[in-house]
């Protein structure tokens, strides 16, 4: 899954960055870009995605314009193959800023986004996955990244990405399927506002990846973004932020920062998490990590 990995994020990157030359805001290059790792069955998020423990794919993403700290969010959605399309459209088109469930799927019909059956989400490598998982009578104990950090297996990963444009406005955007057998209803931290997404010009965009408990008892992508407003930098906080989530709650994930001068960070405590960017300078990509 290694290379699969890369070339996914690789692509994100380019068609995020597409929209940036076309002079397109960093709200619409997030968005594209995670669409386009939603599409990719490599990830955890849209089709492909972990199943629950009723084997269905129940999805959450959230989008934020650090702009004007709108925001919009989904949550435990079942027929919508890009779930960042529907909270993009909350963002710009709604008065609130969370829909859950049949009401989100709902209001992307009603805003011309159209609902899929949830089995059109769902593929054979995970039915496969879940069932061995099932049949293991979850060995884990249910902490599936804190007590097995280096099982791979059992990882592949919520989609995110921040931008900068050329107004000076970052943004962010984080979508999953959540984790492996997560009980029906479950909501993970991804499209949280302040746990797994945040974003604001007066500090920094933020995505995070991981074991979603933990990550919401710090609301860590706000934690790390209020680093950023004390002073730091976002490749400083981004390696706290991990630090800090190992040492108070012993929970592993990933984290992706920036903030609107083009500073940036990537930091995670799991063995491995699929990585790209690009600059004026520069494009690179990774997958191991480098402390
Ligand atoms: N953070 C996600 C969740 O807990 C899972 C992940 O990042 O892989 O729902």
């Amino acid at each position: 899954m290694v290379e699969a990995h890369i070339r996914g994020v690789r692509n994100a990157v380019a068609t995020g960055w597409g929209v940036l030359e076309r002079d397109g805001s960093a709200l619409d290059a997030v968005e594209e870009a995670v669409v386009i790792m939603e599409d990719d069955e490599t990830f955890d998020a849209g089709r492909g995605s972990f199943l629950n423990r009723d084997g269905k794919v129940q999805l959450d993403a959230l989008i934020m314009d650090g702009a004007t700290l709108r925001a919009g969010g989904v949550g435990c959605v079942e027929r919508l193959r890009n779930p960042v399309r529907a909270a993009r459209k909350i963002l710009s088109e709604s008065p609130h800023v969370y829909f859950v469930s049949e009401g989100a799927e709902r209001f992307a019909a009603e805003h011309g986004i159209p609902l899929c059956k949830n089995e059109d989400l769902i593929i054979p490598r995970e039915v496969v996955r879940l069932r061995e998982y099932q049949a293991e009578a979850n060995p884990h104990g249910g902490e599936l990244f804190a007590s097995s950090p280096d099982d791979m297996t059992i990882s592949h990963d919520t989609v995110g990405a921040v931008a900068l444009d050329r107004d000076g406005n970052i943004a962010a955007a984080t979508s999953t399927g959540g984790t492996l057998n997560k009980a029906p209803g479950r909501l993970g931290d991804s499209s949280l506002i302040g746990c797994g997404c945040y974003a604001n010009n007066e500090s920094a965009a933020v995505s995070t990846t991981g074991w979603g408990e933990p990550i919401m008892k710090l609301v860590l992508a706000k934690w790390t973004a209020d680093r950023i407003t004390a002073g730091n930098l976002p490749a400083w906080a981004a390696q706290e932020a991990m630090n800090y989530l190992k040492q108070r709650v012993n929970g592993h994930g990933g984290i992706i920062v920036l903030d609107a001068h083009g500073h940036f960070g990537i930091a995670h405590n799991t063995p491995r998490m699929a990585w790209a960017y690009r600059s004026m300078q520069k494009e690179e990509a990774g997958i191991a990590r480098r402390d």
